[in-house]
């Protein structure tokens, strides 16, 4: 699959070694989503770090073989940028200054609920995009990749998670055609059963779901599907 850029769905890395609670994390995530990688020790965690990008680390403490302020240490020599949100059981005010002054942006303490987890999650994200504006505009409807709402004015438009990533990968090459592998991909990394007849009833939904939008999804015989303008 070739992704470059903006059209990468956000990717954060989880370092958690508590099976039961990596596993819920990761399931939430991904169904929210984002794509996610799972480290179960701060080692793991410090090389996947050196070696490819993510746009949030979600970090515990107390880890094996690399605990979680090193994996912070570590990270903070080369990469200043990538925002941080430590999850963890002890909830002293000393650990909590302790893990903000080492270049965490965020700390929950354990137990926490999820609810509470995703919208820290969405407010880091936000502020490590920086001043680029998170929100994809076409014609009346505009599509906020971080919340991932689509909406036609002020009108929420009630989209599936699979509906979702195929308007947004849609909306990216507007006025392009995008092919059903390409769709089925986009879909891939949080459903492995997507096969490309499926893609068809997304995008049929899709059109109707639309409407009032002033875009339509063309079929391009053969091709795929081009989001377009209609004038
Ligand atoms: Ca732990």
């Amino acid at each position: 699959m070739e992704v470059q850029g903006s059209e990468r769905a956000l990717r954060i890395l989880i370092t958690e070694d508590d099976a039961a609670l990596g596993e819920a994390l990761r399931y939430s995530l991904t169904h929210s989503g984002y794509a996610v990688d799972w480290m179960r020790n701060g080692a793991a965690a410090d090389t996947a770090l050196r070696s490819d990008v993510f746009d949030l680390l979600i970090l515990d403490l107390g880890l094996p073989q690399l605990d979680g302020y090193d994996v912070l240490k570590r990270l903070r020599k080369h990469d200043g940028r990538l925002p941080v949100l430590i999850l963890s059981g002890r909830e002293s005010a000393g650990d909590k200054v302790h893990g903000l002054d080492l270049g965490a942006d965020d700390y929950l303490v354990k137990p926490f609920s999820l609810d509470e987890l995703h919208a820290r999650v969405r407010a880091l994200l936000r502020r490590g995009k920086g001043s680029a504006n998170p929100i994809i505009s076409a014609a009346k409807l505009d599509f906020d990749t971080v919340e991932r709402v689509a909406r036609i004015g002020e009108r929420a438009l009630e989209l599936s998670m699979h509906e979702t990533a195929v308007l947004e990968a849609l909306l990216q090459r507007l006025g392009r055609v995008v092919s059903k592998e390409q769709l089925v991909e986009r879909i891939y990394s949080y459903d492995r059963d997507v096969g490309t007849n499926a893609i068809e009833v997304y995008v049929h939904r899709l059109r109707r779901k639309i409407e009032g939008s002033g875009l339509a999804v063309k079929t391009v015989y053969g091709r795929g599907y081009a989001l377009e303008t209609t004038s």
